[in-house]
């Protein structure tokens, strides 16, 4: 299987990229200075407007909303070069609509929520939060103890979330609530639609984050939605609030894949031009050595991101087997597992077996670190991939660095 993102992407993740140094690296003397003065680091609305008309333009809006609403209906990994472009500046800015929210609506939205909520949210005309967290559910959202009961043809929802982005401004929230005590996450737990404005639904605190995010804490109190509201089947929410998580944490390693190559890019200009002791710090073998690290991990990183993506990217409304999603391309066990065997190759020392065997011994780390016996050999593969790349880091920090000066390099000792 073919980890690289094909022609049509590329060109994408190209256009995108003259929209972020355009439209967005302008700015960034603007937000770092509000962000410093703890302002937080969004934009204002004259800063997004002539943005948003920008992105508009470009057909850079809706990208992976479906076609129905407007959208170019394009796959998951398509997003991968897009995310890791929006990710090289300090400039907070996704194409509307964001994608977490959109894909869980498209997985469980009814017909007439898909035109109440999916249509406008997919148009980039509404905002959207998700309440998940509360003060004792965090990393294991199955904790929660927000209620819903049902009563005639309303539920009541009482309880307290925290952490939720939005909240303030979102023109409705999913709202994750457990419907069954005794089931819990496995049958008992249900997503619903809560419009701003619903009486109980109550914004009790503005939290400033670091990095000039800003979320909040919500009670519900006595906080009556009607049955229409409920989202998906009730008790089955769980599963596509994986979908959801999955979405924006593979969306994340590709903000953190794009500001980490862009560190690289700013080191190797700055080396290039830093003078000590009478040499370009390019001309240290340390500093082609961090470089060298630094790209075949964002490398290693790279091939992951776009491999999960594929993982992730076909769940459509109706999808029979929502849940199986939920644990495998996507789930963080799974790429804990991968990312461990590439870690422990990464790590592997320098110097400690002779590079000839290092192959071997990282196809012997991999067997340490690999949890699914099945994924073994692909694991194998791709982490020798790996090894191979680092053998040839250290000439691609050279040329990074413009030390292209024919020699060589470290990869003539694998020979
Ligand atoms: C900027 C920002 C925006 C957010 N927006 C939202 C939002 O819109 N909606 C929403 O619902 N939530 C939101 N959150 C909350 C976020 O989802 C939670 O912070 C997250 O789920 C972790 O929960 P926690 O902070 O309570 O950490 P904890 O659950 O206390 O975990 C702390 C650390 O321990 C680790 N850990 C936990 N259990 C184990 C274990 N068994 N073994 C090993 N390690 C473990 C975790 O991985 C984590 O690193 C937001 C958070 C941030 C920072």
């Amino acid at each position: 299987m073919d980890f690289e993102l094909g022609e049509e992407h590329r060109m994408l993740k190209e256009l995108v990229a003259r929209f972020v140094a355009d439209a967005l690296m302008p700015l960034e003397p603007k937000v770092l200075e509000r962000e410093s003065r703890g302002e937080g680091a969004g934009l204002t609305e004259s800063e997004r407007k002539p943005i948003d008309a920008k992105a508009r333009e470009l057909g850079l809006w809706g990208l992976d909303a479906p076609s129905e609403f407007g959208g170019s209906d394009l796959p998951v990994e398509a997003m991968v070069g897009v995310h890791e472009e929006l990710g090289k500046t300090v400039t907070p800015y996704t194409f509307p609509p964001d994608s977490p929210n959109l894909r869980m609506l498209m997985v469980t939205a009814n017909e007439e929520q898909r035109q109440t909520y999916l249509g406008p949210y997919a148009r980039g005309e509404t905002i959207s939060a998700i309440g998940i967290s509360e003060p004792g559910a965090g990393a294991d959202p199955a904790a929660m103890i927000t209620r819903a009961v049902r009563d005639g043809d309303e539920w009541v929802i009482n309880g307290r979330k925290i952490w939720i982005s939005r909240a303030q401004d979102a023109d409705f929230t999913i709202l994750m609530a457990v419907t069954d005590k005794a089931k819990g996450a496995r049958g008992g737990m249900s997503a619903f639609l809560v419009d701003r404005g619903t009486p109980g639904f109550n914004v009790l605190r503005r939290i400033a984050m670091i990095g000039g995010h800003v979320t909040y804490e919500i009670a519900l109190e006595d906080c009556r939605v009607p049955a229409g509201k409920l989202l998906g089947t009730e008790g089955q929410g769980f599963a596509p609030m994986q979908i959801r998580l999955s979405t924006r944490r593979v969306q994340m390693a590709c903000w953190c894949i794009g500001i980490a190559q862009r560190a690289v890019d700013m080191i190797c200009e700055h080396a290039r031009q830093r003078v000590t002791f009478g040499a370009p710090l390019a001309d240290r073998q340390t500093i082609q050595w961090w470089v060298a690290d630094a790209a075949t991990q964002i490398h290693a990183c790279r091939d992951q991101g776009v491999r999960h993506r594929a993982g992730l990217g076909h769940h459509r409304q109706g999808d029979a087997d929502v849940r199986r999603h939920g644990h495998g391309q996507g789930d963080p066990a799974a790429v804990d597992g991968e990312q461990g065997a590439l870690d422990a190759d990464l790590r592997w020392p320098l110097g400690s077996a002779p590079l000839g065997d290092r192959p071997q011994s990282a196809g012997a780390a991999v067997m340490i670190w690999a949890r699914r016996p099945g994924e073994r050999g692909d694991l194998r593969s791709r982490t020798m991939r790996c090894c191979e790349v680092r053998s040839h880091g250290f000439r691609l920090s050279r040329l990074a660095l413009g030390r292209n000066d024919g020699r060589r390099g470290f990869e003539s000792c694998c020979r």
